[in-house]
């Protein structure tokens, strides 16, 4: 018989398995363990982090900032936790997921370097059966997804991608060494928020940069420093409020916003508020109004817009360079809105560093001494593919998860995925998935999107234990009304104007949808909440010994 990590037969069973140990996971774990539950963890890697393990790229960081980029559940934590800037870089953020990992005491029902190859559910048993790469298989009551929305790498299948025969890195999978630059030729392939940081933290440090660009983006700049003692002490004091006010924004985010609407405001008087919140920096800008209407008004975007373009004129000498940067195909927001930490546009003004727009004059290859495109060679000695992820779906899908009747979640999820709520997917009972698609998760400060939803999971879990139930699944009329509701609230928005991973646009072949829900997160708490307090309306629970196919409803308890 085969032994897990702690020892015991691989056939135990367990309340809870949870995969990952990022701010998902370990948060997952300490509130079910608190429950009483027997909870596994399966990491991947080889510690606590998640995103903030992989992701060790050179100016990684993040763009929440750091005072709300942690857990409010605890106050003792926040307390006791300092942090050193405004916008956390990813090893303090690694150090604080290690801190509350050993705080809440978490790692021993952790299990590091186990890789999930599938999970099945087992109908005859209502359970599921989690396999590992190794052969490893534990059967769980509960299988709870803490995989996050961007953890599966997309690297494009460029001809010869496998011919080059310098050094190449994707940046979510950074060599924990790091990488020298010195001396090097070095291209990076992609602007999106990773490559903007890369791009400004690397730029000087190789012989030379060349930056493959094919959409430009709309950086504006985070004004990031460090956190004197004062203005930590005023966080301190006010934190309750903070947390209060982030729970009931759209964002996340504790930040009014000037104005709720443009209406009635001159062009004079936009372009003045505008560059209040440029001054102040990162989200604030976003918050300008009321960040629904910059998303949703097509008039007041365009000066936003171009606001942000004149800006980026200003900074690059070079005219021609500045017009390549200069971003006029999609709205703003429209794709992630990224941030600018180091002078990102000013970046491009140096002798050391060039931009290559493969828009117009596509990759045609990689070669073994770098990279073809219609128009040029260009000579690498390191290749760096900041190309982002398959996002909000891929690692789900990874896990090869199989429901009742042999259908899996692939097939399911052929035409875009479906969930009721972000939070389960029809047909896979007992499967929760944490910021799941079709729940706000990258449309918001994460914690607190995850902070919810784990809330949410262990309340239900605990609705279950004490009313005998010990099955749940979401009922397809549900399903099929959230997904409408999701669609239909991103279709009245800007953002089937821009080819984003918020659609599966960067993933050739991927069925372009849109994924998280744009409604906001104050909203979507509303709306989970009324469903928990109206007996988890939507979802169907059943008992120990009711089957699939006599789930009953809690209408009948
Ligand atoms: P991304 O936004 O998807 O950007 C990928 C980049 O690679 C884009 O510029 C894309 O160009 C380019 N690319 C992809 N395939 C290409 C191809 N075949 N040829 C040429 N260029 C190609 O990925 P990301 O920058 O890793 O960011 C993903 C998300 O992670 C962010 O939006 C954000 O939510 C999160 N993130 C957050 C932070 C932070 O908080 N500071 C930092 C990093 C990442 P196109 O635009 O033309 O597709």
């Amino acid at each position: 018989m085969d032994v897990n990590t702690a020892g015991e037969s691989a056939d135990t069973d367990v309340d809870a398995v949870v995969i990952g140990a990022g701010f998902s996971g370990l948060y997952m774990l300490h509130k079910l363990r608190k429950q009483g539950l027997d909870v596994r963890v399966y990491e991947k890697g080889d510690e606590v982090g998640g995103t903030w393990y992989w992701n060790r790229y050179p100016g990684a960081r993040c763009d929440s900032e750091s005072h709300i980029y942690c857990y409010s559940f605890d106050g003792d934590l926040h307390e006791e936790w300092e942090w050193s800037e405004r916008y956390p870089e990813q090893p303090e953020i690694l150090e604080y997921l290690q801190w509350v990992a050993d705080r809440l005491d978490l790692r021993r029902n952790i299990a590091f370097e186990r890789e999930v190859t599938s999970a099945t559910y087992d109908e005859s048993s209502d359970t599921w059966s989690v396999e590992m790469a190794d052969g490893e298989r534990v059967s769980t009551r509960y299988f709870i997804t803490a995989v996050g929305c961007l953890s599966k790498p997309f690297r494009p299948d460029f001809d010869g991608r496998d011919e080059f025969e310098g050094d190449w890195h994707h940046t979510a999978r950074w060599p924990e060494d790091g990488v020298d630059f010195s001396d090097k030729h070095v291209g990076v392939i992609g602007t999106g928020s990773t490559g903007i940081q890369f791009i400004s933290a690397v730029g000087g440090r190789a012989d030379h940069l060349t930056v493959f660009q094919r959409t430009p983006n709309y950086a504006v700049p985070a004004r990031n420093r460090p956190l004197e003692d004062d203005r930590y002490e005023e966080i301190r004091a006010n934190y309750d409020d903070i947390w209060e006010r982030a729970r009931d924004s759209r964002l996340g985010m504790p930040f009014e916003h000037e104005h709720e609407t443009a209406y009635g405001l001159s062009e004079d008087d936009i372009r003045e508020v505008l560059e209040e919140r440029w001054q102040q920096g990162g989200f604030r800008f976003l918050h300008t109004f009321e960040p629904g209407s910059i998303l949703s008004n097509a008039e007041l975007n365009e000066t936003v817009s171009e606001f942000i373009r004149e800006k980026i004129r200003e900074k690059v000498d070079d005219p021609e360079t500045a017009e390549t940067l200069v971003p006029t195909d999609h709205p703003y927001g429209a794709k992630r809105p990224p941030m600018d930490y180091n002078d990102y546009y000013g970046t491009f003004n140096r002798d050391d560093v060039s931009l290559v727009d493969v828009d117009a004059a596509p990759i045609e290859r990689v070669t073994a001494g770098g990279i073809r495109t219609t128009d040029d060679h260009y000579d690498l000695d390191v290749l760096v593919y900041a190309t982002g992820f398959d996002a909000m779906t891929g690692a789900l899908l990874a896990l090869d998860v199989e429901g009742p009747n042999g259908r899996t979640l692939e097939q399911k999820w052929n035409a875009g995925p479906r969930t009721y709520l972000g939070l389960m997917t029809h047909g896979f009972p007992n499967l929760f998935t944490i910021t799941g698609p079709q729940s706000p998760s990258v449309l918001t400060n994460m914690p607190m999107a995850i902070e919810q939803h784990v809330e949410w999971i262990a309340d239900c879990i605990g609705y279950m234990d004490d009313h005998g139930y010990d099955r749940i699944e979401a009922s397809e009329a549900s399903e099929n009304q959230w997904v409408q509701n999701t669609n239909m609230l991103a279709e009245n928005m800007l953002f089937s104007e821009a080819k984003s991973w918020y659609r599966g646009a960067n993933v050739p072949g991927k069925t372009q949808v849109f994924t998280p829900f744009p409604g906001g997160l104050d909203n979507y708490r509303e709306i989970c909440a009324r469903v928990a307090r109206d007996d988890y309306d939507g979802f169907e629970l059943g008992r120990p010994s009711s089957s699939a196919g006599d789930a009953v409803s809690e209408a009948d308890d």
